[in-house]
């Protein structure tokens, strides 16, 4: 018998989300976002899944996008981050791929060379985030310059990133839509604003273009969980089994260090899964896992191939048995990543990109419906 642990992508589930997320904002186009290997589900299959469905795809850099393009997907790519060097210009012409241009440095190396054909740009503009992009005033001119250069760039749009679009408190996504209003006025640029938090809560907001990203991937980013969020899929299941079985005592320590104690006599199930497959060291005895559809909890330190669970109140289970530490369980149970995460004292974004190599992915449903 193989190691059970399996990643299990249901991209029939990441289609649904993202026809969510365009129908949130129906006057927008949604690029599905699909880098860090599409937020760990694997970029490839998750790109041919969507691929009738999104006019554009997302990704952190060019590698990124050259790993679509060697899969065969032709489908428009923006690299988010626009590129690292001068001398990536000559591979975005080649891949025909968009840009966002965040820096002057990147602005004039755009300027500097002649493509055959004018690259779509998305100019980035630091509307409060304060992490990429020209300051609002420094924005403007740059966006007359790229307009004024129809041979270098073409299809501009101002892009910006919201700091706080997953929180309760509206103030200060109100502040850089406030800022973000006032420059589109002035340039009459079509914006591209929303990721999946704006989607989901604000999606009025969207601008022409919207990014979601985690949001297809079934999490729900936001503070506080809304009607549309709890629509969201969960795409991946994170699977295994009880590989073997302790009965112990009242009063014995479990694990490194010794740090769970059984309460009362007590049935310990070991996980063949463990923070070397990406699971999160950090989860604190109590934390939930699915052991035969029910609810059972971590109990001691997560170690690199295996942890142990409580399932004293789980008899039926045994050698064998499912356990699911996200997704959906076999009788239809669900754990949602976003709670594993919150006991990780984590987001589900670090959960589902930490998900290593050596677990198998095995892919569902996704064909065109
Ligand atoms: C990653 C990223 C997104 C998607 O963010 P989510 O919170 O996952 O929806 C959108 N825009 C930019 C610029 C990004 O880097």
């Amino acid at each position: 018998m193989a190691r059970p642990l399996i990643a299990d992508i249901d991209l029939d589930a990441l289609r649904h989300n993202y026809r969510l997320a365009c129908s949130l904002a129906p006057d927008s186009r949604a690029v599905a976002v699909l880098k860090a290997d599409g937020y760990g589900h694997g970029a490839v299959a998750c790109a041919r899944a969507l691929e009738d469905l999104a006019p554009a795809f997302a990704v952190a850099c060019i590698e990124e996008a050259v790993t679509l393009r060697e899969a065969g997907i032709a489908t428009p790519i923006v690299l988010l981050e626009g590129i690292f060097e001068a001398s990536e210009l000559e591979q975005v012409e080649a891949l025909g791929l968009w840009m966002a241009v965040h820096s002057d440095w990147q602005l004039e190396a755009l300027l500097a060379r002649r493509p055959a054909r004018p690259i779509p740009v998305w100019l980035k503009v630091d509307s409060g985030m304060h992490r990429l992009g020209f300051p609002p005033e420094a924005a403007e001119a740059a966006w007359r310059r790229l307009a004024a250069a129809p041979d270098h760039a073409c299809d501009l749009q101002l892009m910006s990133h919201f700091a706080t679009a997953d929180l309760v408190d509206t103030g200060y996504f109100n502040r850089q839509m406030e800022r973000l209003r006032a420059l589109a006025e002035g340039l009459e640029a079509p914006l591209c604003l929303a990721n999946s938090p704006a989607t989901l809560a604000r999606p009025e907001a969207a601008g022409a273009w919207h990014r979601p990203g985690v949001m297809l991937y079934g999490s729900d980013p936001l503070e506080a969980a809304s009607v549309e969020s709890q629509r969201l899929a969960p795409v991946m299941t994170l699977r295994s089994a009880i590989i073997a079985v302790r009965e112990l005592p009242a009063g014995e320590p479990v694990g490194y260090g010794g740090r769970w104690i059984t309460p009362r006599p007590s049935r310990i199930g070991v996980v063949a899964c463990g923070y070397g497959d990406g699971y999160d060291r950090h989860a604190v005895d109590g934390t939930p896992v699915l052991v035969a559809g029910q609810r059972a909890a971590v109990a001691g330190k997560v170690s690199m191939d295996m942890m142990t669970v409580d399932i004293t109140d789980v008899p039926e289970a045994d050698i064998g048995s499912e356990v699911v530490l996200w997704g959906r369980a076999a009788n239809g149970e669900l754990l949602g990543v976003d709670e594993v995460a919150r006991h990780c004292d984590t987001i589900s974004y670090t959960l589902l990109t930490g998900v290593l190599p050596r677990v198998p992915r095995r892919y569902h449903g996704g064909h065109c419906s």
